[in-house]
């Protein structure tokens, strides 16, 4: 798989999606400090990601760590699982060596519970819109399968939340070129953040009311 160097890893979206701060420290400053949550998540998907698995089961063919590239994203990564389904028409996908024509599945695996947040949908969106690219298909639904609940839940690809991803893969391709990394801004999620100690947010949210303060007193004073 040939790519530019300045394509961004597609698991960052689920950062930028939780915070933009976040994803511009570890994607764009390279700084990384695992916590017990990420950790959990890296032990998990080692027992998933086994590049040697390719299976069938029935009328599907599973296919695991598959390289996921989008051009016109500027977006590389690697699938967790990728399910083909057997079409009875030929209007779906061909795999080489196979019978038949296929629609395709992205299946991602998830440590934990269902987000409140869309960072999770993001990133599989964004895996289905690479496969589309790749495949020249097109690809309606998705699944997470989910450790904590241990089933899958389904996600649709609407127009809306592939618009979303795009805009956000805009962004974050914006932010790199340019070197930018947000500031930081003190939100609940904060504390579940794994480089909350190197961002130190609050200190950030002092600094920028003292600033104010400042400002305001130049202000005055002038
Ligand atoms: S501590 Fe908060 S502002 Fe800083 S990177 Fe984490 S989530 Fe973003």
């Amino acid at each position: 798989m040939e790519f530019n160097m300045d394509y961004l890893m597609i698991s960052g979206i689920q950062h930028f999606v939780f915070c933009p701060r976040q994803w511009a420290l570890i994607h764009i400053e390279q700084i990384w400090k695992d916590n017990v949550k990420t950790f959990k998540g890296h032990k998990f998907h080692e027992k998933v990601d086994d590049p040697y698995v390719f299976e069938k089961r029935g009328e599907r063919i599973i296919s695991r760590s598959i390289p996921l590239i989008s051009h016109e994203l500027s977006l590389v990564g690697v699938s967790d699982c990728i399910e083909f389904y057997v079409r009875n028409d030929n209007l779906g996908v061909k795999i080489k060596g196979r019978e038949g024509s296929y629609d395709v599945i992205p299946i991602e695996y998830k440590v934990g519970d269902i987000k409140d947040d869309e960072s999770d949908i993001s990133q599989l969106c964004v895996q289905a819109i690479c496969l589309e690219e790749m495949f020249d298909t097109k690809i309606k639904k998705g699944y997470f399968y989910y450790g904590k609940l241990r089933r899958r839940v389904e996600v649709e690809f609407t127009e809306e939340l592939r618009k979303n991803v795009k805009e956000l893969a805009k962004k974050m391709k914006y932010y790199f070129d340019n070197g930018v990394t947000p500031k930081a801004c003190y939100k609940k999620h904060c504390v579940s953040c794994s480089l909350y100690d190197i961002c130190l947010p609050k200190l950030n949210r002092s600094y920028t009311k003292v600033k104010n303060y400042i400002d305001s007193y130049w202000i005055s004073g002038s």
